[in-house]
């Protein structure tokens, strides 16, 4: 067990600081059980003297990053001969679609080691993944997951399917998400039993598509099955630039929502990449069907595609980062100072509301078992109190003004930042310590350099 002795507890939603209190963590079970909050008190350390105590400044829920993509991580810098671009459809063609066909699997390992070692390091516990890499589809989920299990970080990945490589390329991504969800079930399953050698996963899969412009019906149709047979939720891009929602209504005479919502791809547990262009039906559809709408101001300014206007209309606003960086903090910022340039009504509060839900999407994952094993994980996540997961955050900060619940989103604009992290738990096992990670950080950065060099070069040969 471990004791946080004496530590103002931060809770994010609603905003609150507590008085000096004490945490005590199941850690004992080993580091692939299902770990859980045991106490939240005062005088803890007298009655459970056998626990390792732990003292720091403020002890907050771990972030969440409830969308990205962690094969930019090895594009940072880039310095490969890119035309330039007049659009966002264009930024696509010659970038990004370049650099996903020239990523094989050594590759994206480097790039999920980096990337999610930089998201421990930024306080953030959880990181949703959405993946391309059309040369190298079989498997690259598990690729990603067993970058997951290195670092020790929770999360959801995907396979983002689409028709722009093919018929069978969209095959082989559909069948990619299944096989993943399976491979899950299995695991959790065994867990669930108690066989030997079993651990409880920490990462699932959702069933990804790229973006609605690149999904013809039959690919869609198929995504929608996939959702249905798994019993997971969709995660596509929708409506990031204003081509996507025109392109829906020219070639499909429907909405963007509309054509997801045929094909059964809106469920409490889809999430709806940007969706900067949606119109206010679409928003009122995603709100009656209880999906999330992943917001990323920092990567929509990035590609100039617009502000998203009806952002305090949607119900489930989560926040991501695209894979512009792992910090979550920073993504937070951003999010409250684009906003305030549109004059828009919210204030770092309902930021902060919208960066703590990304918790009820991890509890819509992880607190329910497809498989129907029932599979014992924690059913409470971004919350300090008795049997919530134990993914924790100790910050080491020296506020220049008093800090307490009604000004916490004020720290966290104006303040406290991702280099007043500590340490990070995530489980139960810390895989950041008084600023040493437990993984070798060393390694995976000179294994990233390695494969982002490779990496250019096959995209110079992609050209
Ligand atoms: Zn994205």
């Amino acid at each position: 067990m471990i004791l946080f002795e004496s530590v103002r507890v931060i809770s994010f939603a609603p905003p609150s600081v507590s008085p000096p209190m004490d945490v005590l963590v199941d850690a004992s079970k080993g580091p692939r059980s299902a770990s859980t909050i045991l106490e939240v008190g005062q005088g803890l350390a007298a009655r459970h003297p056998g626990a390792r105590r732990i003292s720091g400044a403020y002890l907050s829920p771990g972030l969440v990053c409830s969308h990205t993509h962690l094969y930019s991580a090895l594009a940072r810098g880039l310095m490969v001969d890119i035309k330039p671009s007049k659009d966002f459809a264009q930024q696509l063609a010659h970038l990004w679609w370049r650099l996903d066909r020239a990523i094989d699997l050594p590759i994206l390992e480097a790039s999920g080691l980096a990337g999610l070692a930089d998201a421990a390091a930024c306080g953030v516990t959880s990181v949703v993944d959405h993946h391309a890499g059309p040369e190298a589809i079989d498997g690259s989920l598990s690729v990603l997951k067993s970058a997951y299990d290195t670092i020790g970080l929770r999360g959801l990945v995907c396979y983002e399917t689409t028709d722009r490589n093919g018929m069978e390329g969209a095959r082989a991504g559909v069948r990619e998400n299944i096989r993943f969800a399976r491979e899950i079930d299995h695991q959790r399953a065994a867990w669930t039993r108690g066989e030997e050698g079993s651990s409880f996963p920490l990462v699932d899969g959702a069933i990804g598509g790229h973006a609605l412009f690149t999904l013809g019906e039959e690919t869609l149709g198929a995504l929608g099955d996939a959702v249905r047979t798994t019993g997971r939720g969709s995660h596509i891009h929708a409506g990031e630039d204003k081509y996507d929602a025109v392109d829906s209504r020219h070639r499909y005479g429907a909405d963007l929502a509309v054509r997801m919502d045929k094909a059964g791809l809106l469920t409490p547990k889809s999430i709806v990449g940007h969706g900067v262009w949606l119109s206010p039906s679409e928003v009122e559809l995603i709100a009656e069907r209880d999906a999330f709408l992943a917001h990323n101001a920092r990567s929509n300014m990035n590609n100039a595609v617009g502000y998203n206007g009806l952002l305090t209309d949607h119900r489930n606003v989560v926040l991501g980062t695209d894979g512009m960086s792992a910090d979550m903090l920073e993504e937070f910022r951003f999010a409250c100072f684009r906003h305030r340039e549109s004059q828009g009504p919210w204030w770092p509060d309902q930021f902060l509301a919208c960066l703590d839900r990304g918790n009820r999407l991890l509890e819509r994952y992880f607190a329910c078992d497809p498989a129907g094993a029932g599979s014992g994980a924690p059913a409470v996540y971004g919350r300090i109190e008795k049997g919530a997961a134990a993914d924790l955050v100790l910050w080491d900060y020296e506020a220049p003004t008093p800090l307490e619940g009604g000004n916490l989103a004020g720290h966290l604009a104006f303040g406290l930042s991702s280099r007043s992290v500590r340490s990070v738990m995530v489980n139960g096992k810390f895989v950041i310590e008084d600023r040493k990670p437990a993984f070798d950080a060393e390694a995976i950065g000179a294994k990233a350099r390695k494969e982002a060099a490779r990496l250019w070069k096959r995209m110079e040969e992609r050209s």
